[in-house]
Formats: C-alpha cells, structure tokens, sequence
C-alpha cells in the first residue's frame, strides 16, 4: 500500500501529480490538497484528460495552520506527506506529521516569511522528535537540493576516494518569449537570488555580493552561458556529509535581460519583504482605506504565472554537479548532468521544464520511502541514502543523466 497526501497545486506539484498516476504499482491512494481546492481539481481533470485514470482527491487546507492540517492527516491518514506549497510552511507541516504519525518529504529547506533567509538549522532541529516517533523526513528532494545531493553521493560512492570540489552547475537555456519571468514562485525565486551569494572553502563560509562573482560556463548541447556563484542550501548538507570537501560552490545563469529587469525591481523597492501602508480603493467605491502589503506579494500577483510559461517554452535546462578529487592515487574530475526539454516537458504534463525537474524528483523520492528503500527514522538529506535506486529511476521517469570523466571542467 502507498497511501500519499500531496500538499500544494503549483507547478511542481501538478508534475508530481501526473508522475504519481503514472507510477501506481507504487502509489495506491492519492490526495491533493491546497489553499484552493479548485486548483488541485484542476489538476486531476488534467491528469484524467491525458488518460490516466487513477482515482485522486482533493481537498482544501491552509498548512500554516497546525490544527487544519492535523485534522486533514487525521481523517485521511497518508503514510507520506509530500510538501511542494511553499518553504514557509515546512515547519507547520512537520509539526503535524509528528502529531499523526505521518512521515514527510520536501523539495526546499524551511524559509521565515520576514526574513530571506535559509539554512537547514530549523529543520534540522527536529531530527530527534522523529526519530523517537519513528518516522521519516526526506529534505530536499527537487534537483537542486535533491539530484544534486544525489549525483555528489553516486560520485562519492563509485568514483571518487575523496571529493575535494564540487561545483553545482545550474543552466536554464530556455525561452519562454515573456519581458520577464521566474519559473518557479516569483516571490521565492526573487528572494533566493537577490541574497549575498555564498560558499564553502577550507572548512569556511564566504560571502560575496549578490550576483557580483561571474563566469562564462560551457553547458552540453546548450554552449557558454554567464553563471552566477550563488548561495544554495544543499551546499549546507554536502560540505557537512563529505568532509573532504574543500571548496563547493553553487553556480546558475541569468540572461542580461533578467538582470537589467531584476536590478530595476530592486531599485524601485518592489522586492522589499516587510510591510508598507497603502491607500486602496474600498470595494463599494466610497472612498479609500490605509491597507498593508508586501511589495514583492503584489509584484507577483502582477508578474507571468510560472504555470503559464510552459506552452511557448523553448530550450533546455541543464543541471549537474562537476567533481575534483582522487580515485585509486589519480586525480579526477566528474561532470554528471541532465539536460531537459521545456518542450517535451510540456507535452506530458502541462509545465515548463524548471518545474519538471523538480516535480520528477519529489515523486521518486516518495517511490523510494513507499518501496522501503529510503526508510529510517530521523530527519535526512538525500545524499544520506542509497543512491543507486534513486539514479536507476531518473532514467526511466524522464530524467536521464550522462557522465563524463576528466573532461576539463571549467572550474
Ligand atoms: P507555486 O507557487 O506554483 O506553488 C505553491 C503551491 O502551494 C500553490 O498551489 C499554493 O497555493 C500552495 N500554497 C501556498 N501557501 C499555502 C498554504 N498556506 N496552504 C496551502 N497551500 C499553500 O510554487 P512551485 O510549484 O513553483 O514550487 C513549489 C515548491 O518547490 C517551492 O517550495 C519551491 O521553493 C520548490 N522548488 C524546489 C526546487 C528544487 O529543485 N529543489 C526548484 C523549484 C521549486 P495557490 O495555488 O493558491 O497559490
């Protein structure tokens, strides 16, 4: 039996979905649940549309409230919680999971909404409550955390004695005809980037400013592309888990569009997280009243829907991780990378290629928890299980991975 309730109706999760109808030798009983049940209803009618017939049900929840969703994991009783709302609301989540004895799996580490600001500390906290309830939680299970963390443990695992650098390389060579767009959550992507950029090197963390440390990166099938060193949270768990390494840092391109646009947001404020008062129009058209909003909520209530981008979508994404280290007294370097088509993305699940990545990944985990694979108390990275079943499925679930060993990596 694998009994799943799925939070969120976004992007990722509409492709989690269809990959769950896909795959129900695993996955027996489903049910999607989020702020608004119409949109999780609206997945399933495009599911069902495509052919798959697995029966899926829906309801409505608000997960920053503890008490609604233990209610909802009470009555529905899943063995596994998949999170894909969004990283405020992972605490709230795992909360509830400890409360119903439910085990619990996310695809981005938890995030206050007052502060842009991640790290795993909080989540991480409440590795020993699992533990004593015996339960699971798999962190970070989309591709970066998620295959990223699971690349660096197959690397580790059959072609490396020792890992010394690890460079995160994250390309997204698509167009998707739009002035400006992010691909996933505006709120979350426009938080993540315009933070100071981090990383690891020998046993220290080092800042540097926002997207201030660049370079020209060769992608496969794809070319040179700027890449910007930024801070990513599974750096966090990777530097902790292989000790051996000495410098690990996180790299992704931006266009000079998406920047000239990005700094533009910020200089006018519009990517501000606290509070401001503004004087709304009162609903009856009597007059005005001081309301409070959070500029970058408003700006993505104006900006493309991530889920809408996927029709005209053209290109690829190409993600992976490029390796140093020594195998039997060699030195060695390891480049393993997916590259995935928007358009092909597309036409199996209605979503553009960012979230497809993410979504496939997020369902392969849950295969590997319900298959008993991936299973013990505690709270883990994804780099603290077995890799192999893991890469086995990416090959066959949309995902296929290619290696090359002592290439020049650029880095
Ligand atoms: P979306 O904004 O498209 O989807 C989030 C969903 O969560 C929406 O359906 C939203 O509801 C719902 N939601 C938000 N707040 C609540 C709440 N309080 N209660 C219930 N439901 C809520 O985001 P994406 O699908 O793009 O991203 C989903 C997650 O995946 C995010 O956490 C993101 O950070 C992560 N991610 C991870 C990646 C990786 O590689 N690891 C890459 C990309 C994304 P509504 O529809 O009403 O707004």
């Amino acid at each position: 039996m694998g009994k799943v309730l799925m939070i969120g109706a976004g992007g990722v999760a509409t492709v989690a979905a269809f990959k769950i109808a896909q795959n129900t030798d695993v996955f027996t009983d489903f049910m999607i649940a989020s702020r608004r049940k119409e949109k999780c209803d609206q997945i399933v009618e495009a599911i069902h549309k495509k052919g798959y017939t697995m029966p899926i049900k829906t309801a409505q929840v608000d997960a920053d409230d503890v008490e609604q969703l233990k209610a909802l994991f009470n009555d529905y009783q899943p063995e596994l919680v998949i999170n894909l709302a969004l990283p405020y609301q992972d605490l709230t989540i795992m909360e509830a999971c400890l409360a119903c004895g439910c085990n619990y799996l996310d695809t981005a580490n938890y995030e206050p909404k007052d502060e842009a600001h991640f790290e795993y500390s909080w989540q991480w906290a409440y590795k020993e409550r699992f533990e004593q309830a015996g339960l699971c939680a798999i962190l970070g299970c989309g591709f970066d955390p998620g295959v990223s963390g699971i690349y660096t443990a197959y690397a580790a695992k059959h072609h490396f004695n020792e890992m010394t650098q690890l460079d995160i390389v994250d390309c997204n060579a698509g167009n998707h005809h739009k002035a400006f767009a992010t691909n996933f959550n505006p709120e979350i992507n426009i938080r993540e980037i315009t933070q100071k950029g981090l990383y690891y090197e020998n046993g220290e963390w080092k800042e540097t400013d926002p997207l201030s440390v660049h370079k020209a990166l060769t992608y496969p099938n794809i070319g040179p592309r700027e890449s910007y060193l930024m801070h990513h949270e599974e750096l966090e768990s990777l530097v902790k888990n292989y000790p051996s390494i000495k410098l690990a840092r996180f790299w992704m391109t931006f266009g000079q569009q998406y920047l000239n646009y990005l700094d533009v947001i910020q200089n006018i404020g519009m990517s501000r997280i606290d509070e401001i008062e503004y004087e709304a129009p009162l609903a009856d058209g009597t007059g005005t009243a001081k309301v409070k909003i959070v500029p970058l909520q408003f700006l993505k209530a104006v900006l493309p829907n991530p889920q809408d981008l996927g029709e005209n979508y053209e290109g690829e994404t190409s993600i992976g991780c490029r390796i140093k280290g020594t195998k039997d007294g060699k030195q060695r370097t390891y480049y393993v990378y997916n590259n995935c088509s928007h358009q092909a993305a597309y036409e199996e699940t209605g979503m553009q290629g960012v979230s497809y990545t993410t979504g496939v990944p997020a369902m392969i985990g849950a295969m590997m928890f319900l298959k008993g694979i991936w299973k013990k108390p505690g709270v883990w990275n994804v780099e603290e299980f077995d890799p192999d079943p893991f890469m086995e499925q990416l090959n066959t679930q949309g995902l296929p991975w290619h290696e090359v060993f002592d290439g020049d990596l650029e880095l």
